[in-house]
Order: C-alpha cells, then structure tokens, then sequence
C-alpha cells in the first residue's frame, strides 16, 4: 500500500510517497515558489535529486508535477497513479470543529472553508493543496491530518485560557497546540525504544525547530502543551516572540503607529531569535555569532534554553514526576549545545545529562544521552511527522 503525504503551504507544497509495508519513503520533494516567478521543483527517488526551474502558476500544475515524475518511466518509482491508496495532508488548525483525523467529503471541506481564518497563512493553502490533488486524483480517498489533533486530551484547566466564558463558547478561543504529529510520534517511539507500555510513561516531548512547542504526555495522552490559540505562544522561536504580555504588545503599537495584524505579523516574523540577537533566526548562525563574541547572540540562545527548561520545569510538576524527556525536530536533534543548555542543574529533579554522549550523539537514530546515574531518560528522537500522517489516513480511510 503506497500513501501520498502532502503538507501544502501558500507558496510551497511538500511530499512524500510512502510505501506502508516497510513504512519507507520512495519518493519525496518539494515544490518552491509556487504562484511567484522562478519556480523550483525538486524530486528525490533512488538516492537521486532532479531539480528543476518550471513554471508553477498554482498548486494544481504542481500536484500534476508530482504525479508526473512520480510515474515518470525513468526517475518514477510507481507504474500509475492508480497504486496511490490514499492521500494524507498535513493542516495546522482544526479548531474545535476537527479532533480526530477526518476523510475529506464535500461537508467536511464546507467545514474547512468556515475555519480558514483560525490559520490564516496556513489553512487557506491546504484547502488549495486538497483541491489540487481531487482534480488530478477525485477517486482516491484523501485525509485531513491536523496537527492539533494530539492535544485534544488536554483537560479543561489546562486549555482554557481564563477569559469570560461566554467568548469561549461562541468563538472557541482556547489552546489548541501545534506540531501534535510529531509530539505523538516521539512519545510512542520513546516508549517502544525504552520497552514500556506507554501507558506507563510519563514523557515531556520538546520539539525544537524553527517553531518550538514542548508537551506534556501522560499515558501516551497530552496533558498540555506550550503552544495556545496558534503557534505564536510558548517559548521564543526562530522569528515568533513566544509569550508575551499583551499590555506590552499593545504599547508597543501605539508607540510604532501598528494596527492588530502589523503588530501580529511583527511578534510572528521580526522577533524571537532573530528579533534578540539581530543576527539571524538559525541557531547554526547564532551560535556562530555567540562564539565570536556576539552578546546578544549570547542572549538569545540564553533566553531559548531558560523558557525551555522552565517548561521542562512546569511539566514535571504537571505529570507528577517525569520518566523521560525528549528532543526532537531541527535543534533538539542537532544542537547539543541547546540540549546542555536547557537540562543545566536539574539534578534535584533526577534529569542528569552526559556531557559526552550529549555531545557524540548520532544523528538520525535513536540516541540515550542521560547520566548512568540519571533517574530520568534523555532521549534524542528523529521525528517523522509524514508518517504518522500515512499511518493516520490509511487508519481513517480504512485501507489497512
Ligand atoms: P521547521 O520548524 O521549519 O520544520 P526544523 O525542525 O527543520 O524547522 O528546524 C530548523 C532549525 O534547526 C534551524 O533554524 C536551525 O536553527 C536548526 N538546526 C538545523 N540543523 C542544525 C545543526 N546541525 N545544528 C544546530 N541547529 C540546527
């Protein structure tokens, strides 16, 4: 069985073709620059990459790419489309009106439609991905894959937000979390590489990348995560300020003349590491930047590491203990340096990190990076958002 993931944003769209009986990828791309000039398309298969420059005017002619190569006779890896079962995407909110997987109908499309504005950059353009790809395949059973959908086990006290009630109910304003994938795929694994029913297991999963969230997972259940009404909450990022005071937000318009979506554009894109340090939002650069003497490179990575390893702090109280904590996505796989920065002293709380496995850990496999004598397990995880997403609509689409 062979399912198409696609996560479509408004310019680009990612794929991967993954065949579910070994659960490996036979092809995957991206396509770049869709709608602007000078668009990329980029396919790898049998360890090669073809890339070439061709017009994309929208997501259709791109999804069309996709299948096209992907048949291709020489670089395609499946005769027709017709060995495609079924078809995931990736969408970033669900609001209240999607908690589980959902097959894509014309009904559950009208439902897309009414909540495009909960994420308005992203949404929008996965409703354009699902359409692309039912005007080149309409027979092939699609799934809607959200990533808030892992959160929804969150209980009430811990996704309200303590406005009145009233605004909850008819707006449905709350925390829904984000990266909910890729927080279920690294809390099962961890638990199948430690030998123990999830069940049992207390984890705190921090997906750290360009947008970071860190969850709470009880029983293999959210309990709560960093991330709220959108991905903007939780600790600083790349470009997003993570929490912030609203009063802060608000003076801060009136002093720069910005209106609601200025100021929210501006707290999602202008600060964060990039905004701190004035350098960059990539920790490779800041690091760089902080070696040679940068101090508010130095800042930034201080301020990242202390926000994470205070909701390291939190969660621990919020499990009632913690059996392992693990790290994931672009920085939480490859930068030891952040690791050893979030995990400082917490010694009392039985987290002890072994400065040489932490900084030999392999990269793209499971590594153990804990003290002999840490109570607690350290984990360095690959996460593999894609294929829960295969997994989530061959379940929902009923094709196993
Ligand atoms: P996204 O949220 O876009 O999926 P990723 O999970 O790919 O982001 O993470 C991207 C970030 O990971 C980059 O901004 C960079 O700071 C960090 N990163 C990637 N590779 C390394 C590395 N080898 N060392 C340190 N940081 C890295």
């Amino acid at each position: 069985m062979k399912i198409l993931v696609i996560n479509s944003g408004s310019s680009s769209l990612k794929y991967q073709l993954i065949d579910m009986e070994t659960e490996s990828v036979l092809a995957k791309g991206l396509c770049e620059r869709i709608g602007i000039a000078n668009s990329n398309f980029v396919y790898k298969a049998h360890g090669q990459t073809v890339e070439q420059q061709i017009d994309m005017p929208d997501h259709k002619v791109a999804v069309k790419l996709v299948l096209d190569k992907l048949t291709d006779k020489d670089v395609g890896v499946i005769a027709s489309m017709s060995e495609i079962d079924g078809v995931g995407h990736r969408v970033v909110a669900s609001g209240e009106a999607f908690k589980k997987p959902t097959l894509v109908t014309p009904e559950t499309m009208r439902v897309m439609e009414e909540i495009k504005d909960l994420a308005p950059l992203h949404n929008p353009a996965a409703i354009v991905g699902v359409k692309a790809c039912l005007s080149q395949m309409p027979d092939t059973p699609m799934v809607l894959v959200f990533d808030t959908c892992f959160h929804f086990t969150m209980p009430d006290y811990a996704y309200m937000y303590a406005i009145d009630y009233a605004h909850y109910e008819k707006y449905k304003i709350r925390r829904y979390g984000a990266h909910g994938t890729s927080h279920k795929y690294v809390a099962e694994e961890a638990a199948k590489y430690l030998g123990k029913p999830i069940e049992d297991l207390k984890i705190i999963t921090c997906h750290l990348g360009n947008g970071s969230s860190i969850s709470a997972v009880k029983g293999g259940k959210c309990i709560d995560t960093s991330m709220g009404f959108t991905p903007l909450a939780g600790v600083p990022m790349g470009t997003r300020s993570g929490d912030i005071d609203f009063a802060a937000a608000e003076y801060l318009a009136k002093k720069e003349n910005m209106d609601v979506s200025q100021t929210l554009a501006y707290l999602n894109k202008k600060c964060g590491m990039l905004g701190v340090s004035g350098v960059s939002s990539d920790f490779r650069d800041l690091s760089a930047a902080a070696d040679g003497g940068n101090d508010r490179a130095r800042l930034a990575l201080d301020m990242f590491a202390y926000a994470t390893k205070k909701y390291i702090g939190a969660y621990a109280a919020a499990l009632d203990g913690v059996d392992a904590i693990v790290f994931t996505a672009g920085i939480g796989e490859n930068d030891d340096r952040v690791r050893a920065g979030v995990l400082a002293n917490m010694d009392y709380l039985g987290v002890k990190l072994d400065a040489d496995k932490n900084s030999h850990c392999p990269r793209g496999v499971i590594a153990e990076i804990q003290a002999a004598d840490s109570a607690v397990k350290i984990l360095v995880i690959p996460t593999n958002e894609e294929l829960v997403i295969a997994r989530e609509t061959v379940r929902e689409a009923n094709l196993a």
